[in-house]
């Protein structure tokens, strides 16, 4: 299976920032794993130009469930794609609190991803207080069991999941590995149960403070098979590096 490195740059970047992409593209020339970067929209066009005939791939951060109409500021999946998205981010934790994103929602959109012929990375993943309450694999199985799509429809690798414990979200902490490994093969057992044998061949990305000192000890988890990067995406100098730990890996 190839491994994926994905960079979510959030609500991060303007014009200036593209710089950075030139730069991981010279430094990452043959990566030898997936590279992917989702700028914020307004960027995707650009920098899917800047990326064209690179190993660098680009992608949406969100998308609308519907193909076209009346929701004003929203953006559909063939739009990502016309733009020179390859893939979409959905239901990361950060919409699921600032937009109220539901597990239905999040399926409607990773259905309507799949249909658009992107690659769909279906983010799930405990609160603190979940964790502390000892209910992480319930939390984890709900949301996969919500979120994903009825049926898959494409190849394996076009239905991503992304491991995101919110508590590790940009705050420098991270699970143990012991704990990385028990999440992750929960959500490959549960993916098998629910897909059949297709689900041994879909990436499972670990992301929450990946950075290039962990990323090694991470890549190393049995089931991860990649991260989803978030502030360590914003740099060539940080992001190459743990490309490289994946490649290496
Ligand atoms: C993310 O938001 O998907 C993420 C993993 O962020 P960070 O790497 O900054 O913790």
């Amino acid at each position: 299976m190839r491994k994926l490195a994905a960079g979510n740059w959030k609500m991060n970047g303007t014009s200036a920032e593209l710089a950075e992409v030139s730069a991981l593209i010279a430094a990452q020339a043959k990566p030898g794993c997936e590279m992917l970067l989702c700028p914020p929209a307004t960027l995707l066009a650009r920098m899917a130009d800047i990326a064209a005939g690179s190993a660098l791939m680009v992608g949406g951060q969100d998308c609308h469930a519907k193909t076209a109409g009346a929701h004003t500021g929203d953006i559909s999946a063939d739009m990502l794609k016309d733009a020179g998205a390859t893939h979409v981010i959905l239901g990361h934790s950060e919409r699921r609190a600032d937009h109220g994103e539901t597990d239905i929602a999040v399926r409607a959109k990773a259905t309507a991803a799949l249909a658009a012929g992107l690659t769909a990375i279906v983010c799930v993943g405990e609160t603190e207080a979940q964790r502390d309450a000892g209910r992480t694999l319930d939390v984890i199985g709900t949301q996969l069991a919500g979120s994903l799509p009825a049926q898959m429809t494409g190849a394996a690798d076009s239905l991503v999941i992304a491991y995101e414990p919110v508590w590790a979200i940009g705050t420098g902490r991270t699970p143990t590995l012991d704990e990385v490994a028990e999440v992750h093969a929960f959500i490959r057992t549960t993916l098998t149960t629910r897909f059949g044998e297709v689900a041994k061949a879909m990436r499972l990305l670990y992301g929450g403070s990946v950075k290039a000192s962990n990323a090694a000890d991470i890549f190393a988890v049995p089931h991860v098979n990649g991260a989803l990067v978030g502030g360590a995406s914003l740099k060539a100098s940080d992001f190459g590096p743990i490309v490289a730990a994946l490649a290496a890996s």
